[in-house]
């Protein structure tokens, strides 16, 4: 095919009139045909076209950015703190505020540029996927390189990815609310329709941006990017919500409650200060503003999005995609996780290994999708030829099936539903290729499969002219079908007690099953409907395959349940199969398996008993999965559910972290969802319920380091203020503190591995509120510990003499290495860390940690620093009681921890619940 972007510009009419177009003349004003285009031309109409995206929403420019890290109480306060002593003539302190007002700005603007980055990674991770023909070969690619000619296939639960010329449809049903606001489903044929007709008839058309529902179709692109429907009235549709979380939330009203009670505590000291002590008014309000300016924890809502971006960045490395944070907070408190088990639980690399037919049972040889391997009858080799059924039997097998069995360099791998794929190589191992026996019997229709209605048929006429309509489903489906059944020495009556043994005992090996039949009639009418596929067929075969648990599930499995996690599995297969790779999972063991049909007939309430007691759901379809969240729910569990389908989209809502498949999800599933699995397996979400639970204890961490680092500070100048001291700090002086610790030192903590034991802890309550009691206890005690140790050393060298600048630079060194040691006490809330994982166990620490000393050795050191600040030049031995200072601080936190630990107040105290099995 030739590239002719330009000619076609002369010939595009205008992209309203598609709809008017037959198919024929779209296809040849698109120079494209049912080949699709060739990858070539598709590869110089994408540098004509440039990719198939919408322009991502404007976003705030970098100097915005910037400025708005000003819009914030403290910084407002600080800024006219510093005209009122630049009025006052204090212009080192003047200088000194605005410094530390850039420094706070400055920290703002790259915290929120790490978060924001993190999360921008991610959202490119979630990017859409069009299944297209090229080259007459169906291909998956990324939805941006479709261009105009290119074939899009369409089945249900895809989001059409451009607006499409349908070709060819199949009972497609699409929602179209996205673009014209109905939410009634709109049915598409391929038929034109007139000039004028609103965008919501034009049936003949799919547009960028909605979503199918039902049914399969294929369509020709016609517009791409910002020239679709879509693209012109809007901008991009929901990527990743809203930065905030319930705990973000919650702890930016605290941070900003805590702020305003900062303020009205800082009027009383300056009421106190200068009416009671006497102190002078100028030198009193630039004291309160330093305490204020320290006091207030404005760096706590930028360090926590930092924190749950590093958290959600660290699950996309281990292939959980968060689509809404909230669920990183409520991933760390899941007490259920409900689980598909095909590609979940499972590898979904199907093998058929038995085959029921015509009164034997043939073992099936061979292992993965190489087609090598024999078939063999009570362990003798047999050659297929000799048995009719089976022969047929597999054809339709072959024949009823959309999969493709491919091969390169060696390597076999199968396109489409892996179960289909299986049948596929079962019949290559016989000799039977798919495309010979679609060339002998070509396909006329079909009714693809849809775990609703459990079966796929196809017709198809042989070389005599004669029609066949071939189905293959779920045992209980197909043998409803049929009344009689196919043996080597010809047709009888169905024996269907028979077939049910033989499939209770072929699943309770834990084989998947299928069954095959065939009729040998056309349908009613030109098409194939359901009614062709209710009575009058013969059952062929009972097919049973394996699809073994994945290894890494059977570990997670295993995790979850020592972490308090019940785990249930939610599937659409046997019952029997179920219970059997249940059991290889240690899920429901010795339990019955409960399913769908028995859900039915059970109200709310019975639901609600049998959802905990039961771990196996079988022949469980969409609307099961929901009563089931609902139930846990309503148990007072945090469920999380994994789901794939359209249909599963209301499940996946509902409960507290839904999760969507990657590979074999549609697009609705994963809009619907809270995560994306990209490798849907069941141990990313184990690895991510982790991570949740990493998260939020860092969370907890960071706010059980700040609020004591800034209340100790806070502490040491109040108490002097109170007690009629020397003030052991200037106000130039505590600005400089919480300008070099403040919001740098913590932000460490964001960086902070899981602790060995997170997996062993049950379930953090939901609603649980971050600032316990025990929390309370921490940061009274660590301040008083930090202001024992800075004024106690302040007042100990003034009395023994040494000059009130020497006093003060210790009592600045007493703080800010204080706050050094306790970061390091920090890395855990219980564990001890005098130990060598808990010294160097997060090198970001220790980074933080070297990154402040020299700054320290500079204010302590440097004449202009000196000239500043006011600090003096202090003698090792100083140092030396400096460090002591900081090592009371340590040393207090860790008895403190011990004791909790000894005396198991922890348990009590709600810390440290006791491990779950
Ligand atoms: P899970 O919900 O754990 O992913 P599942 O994949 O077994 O389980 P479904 O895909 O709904 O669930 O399949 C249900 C049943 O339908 C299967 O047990 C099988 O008998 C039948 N089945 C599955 N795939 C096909 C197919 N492509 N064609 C015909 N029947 C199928």
């Amino acid at each position: 095919m030739i590239a002719r972007p330009n000619a076609r510009d002369a010939e595009t009419p205008q992209p309203e009139a598609w709809h008017t177009l037959p198919r024929a003349e779209a296809e040849r004003i698109l120079l494209t045909g049912p080949e699709g285009l060739q990858e070539d031309e598709a590869e110089r109409r994408i540098a004509f076209y440039g990719p198939n995206r919408l322009a991502p929403p404007k976003r705030r420019g970098p100097l915005l950015r910037l400025l708005m890290q000003f819009h914030n109480v403290l910084l407002y306060v600080m800024i006219a703190a510093a005209v009122i002593t630049a009025f006052l003539g204090h212009w080192v302190d003047t200088g000194v505020l605005l410094a530390a007002v850039v420094v706070n700005a400055i920290i703002g603007f790259i915290q929120e540029g790490k978060a924001e980055a993190a999360l921008d990674a991610i959202r490119a991770m979630l990017s859409p996927h069009a299944t297209v023909i090229r080259g007459g070969l169906r291909r998956e690619i990324d939805a941006a390189a479709l261009v105009p000619g290119d074939l899009v296939l369409l089945s249900s639960g895809d989001r059409v990815p451009a607006d499409l010329r349908l070709a060819a449809v199949k009972d497609l049903r699409v929602d179209e609310a996205a673009l014209t606001g109905e939410s009634v489903p709109a049915e598409k044929n391929a038929d034109t329709v007139a000039h004028d007709a609103p965008l919501g008839d034009r049936c003949g058309m799919a547009y960028s941006g909605t979503l199918v529902v039902y049914g399969q179709a294929r369509g020709f692109v016609v517009a791409t990017g910002a020239a679709t429907e879509l693209g012109k009235i809007s901008g991009m549709l929901a990527g990743i919500r809203s930065v905030a979380t319930p705990l973000l939330r919650q702890v930016d009203r605290f941070g900003r409650l805590l702020a305003l009670a900062i303020l009205a505590f800082s009027a009383a000291t300056f009421a106190v200060g200068t009416l009671w002590r006497g102190h002078a008014p100028a030198e009193m309000f630039m004291m309160v503003v330093a305490l204020a300016a320290s006091a207030i924890p404005e760096g706590l809502p930028a360090i926590m999005t930092v924190t749950l971006a590093l958290g959600v960045q660290r699950m996309a490395r281990r292939s959980a995609i968060i689509r809404r944070l909230p669920a990183v907070e409520a991933l760390g408190s899941v007490t259920v996780i409900c689980s598909d088990k095909t590609g979940t639980l499972t590898r979904n690399e199907m093998t058929v290994q038995r085959v029921v037919c015509g009164g034997h049972v043939f073992d099936v040889g061979g292992v993965g999708y190489a087609p090598v391997g024999d078939f063999s009858v009570d362990d003798h080799i047999v050659d297929t030829d000799r048995y009719p059924a089976f022969e047929l039997a597999i054809r339709a097998g072959v024949l009823c099936n959309d999969a493709r069995l491919r091969e390169d360099e060696g390597l076999w791998s199968v396109e489409g539903d892996p179960t289909e794929g299986a049948l596929l190589v079962m019949g290559a191992k016989a000799g039977f290729t798919q495309h010979a026996g679609e060339a002998a019997w070509p396909r006329l229709d079909s009714i693809p499969f849809e775990s609703e209605h459990r079966f796929m048929a196809t017709w198809h006429r042989d070389a005599d002219g004669e029609s066949w309509i071939f189905v293959k489903g779920a045992p209980e489906r197909v043998f409803e079908m049929c009344d009689a059944q196919l043996d080597h020495d010809g047709e009888h009556p169905l024996d269907v007690d028979y077939w049910r043994r033989m499939a209770t005992d072929t699943a309770a090996q834990g084989l998947r099953l299928l069954a095959l039949a065939c009729r040998r009639s056309a349908p009613a009418g030109d098409r194939l409907g359901f009614a062709d596929v209710e009575t009058g067929y013969v059952l062929l075969a009972l097919v049973g395959i394996i699809d073994p648990p994945r290894e890494e599930a059977i570990e997670a499995v295993g995790e979850c349940h020592h972490a308090g996690i019940r785990v249930k599995m939610i599937t659409g297969d046997h019952a029997e199969t179920a219970r059997a790779i249940g059991a290889q999972l240690a899920i429901g063991i010795g339990k019955p398996a409960v399913t769908g049909a028995e859900i039915a007939l059970m109200d709310d309430a019975a639901l609600r008993r049998v959802a905990m007691e039961v771990d196996v759901f079988a022949r469980a379809s969409p609307e099961h999965k929901l009563r089931l969240v609902q139930a846990l729910q309503d148990d007072g569990q945090v469920v999380a559910m994994t789901g794939d389908g359209v249909n599963d989209a209301p499940a996946l809502k509902r409960a507290d972290v839904g999760v969507a498949m990657g590979m074999k999800g549609t697009e609705a599933a994963k809009e619907a969802a809270d995560m994306v699995l990209a490798d849907d397996n069941f141990a990313t979400i184990a690895a991510a319920v982790r991570e949740g639970r990493a998260v939020y204890d860092n969370l907890k961490k960071f706010v059980l380091f700040m609020l004591p680092t800034n209340g100790g500070e806070a502490l040491v100048v109040i108490a002097a203020i109170l007690f009629e001291l020397a003030l052991p700090l200037t106000p130039a002086q505590v600005l400089w503190i919480n300008m070099v610790t403040s919001s740098t030192l913590g932000l460490a903590l964001a960086f902070e591995p899981a602790e060995r034991d997170i997996m062993h802890r049950r379930p953090r309550p939901p609603g649980e509120a971050l600032l316990s009691g025990f929390f309370v206890w921490r940061v009274l005690m660590v301040s008083v510990l930090m202001m024992t140790g800075a004024l106690g050393l302040f007042l100990w060298e003034l009395d023994k003499g040494v000059g009130i600048e020497t006093a003060r630079t210790m009592a600045v060194n007493a703080v800010v290495v204080a706050e050094m040691f306790y970061l390091v006490n920090s890395r855990s809330i219980l564990a001890p860390v005098a130990n060598r994982e808990g010294l160097t166990g997060n090198r970001y620490v220790l980074v933080a940690i070297a990154a402040c000393i020299p700054l320290q050795i500079a204010f302590t050191h440097t004449a202009p620093m000196q000239a500043v600040f006011g600090s003096t030049d202090l003698t090792a031995l100083e140092w030396a009681k400096v460090v002591g200072a900081g090592l009371l601080v340590f040393c207090g936190a860790e008895l403190e921890k011990f004791i909790i630990r000894r005396t198991r107040l922890a348990t009590r105290l709600g810390l440290r619940q006791p491990p779950a099995y």
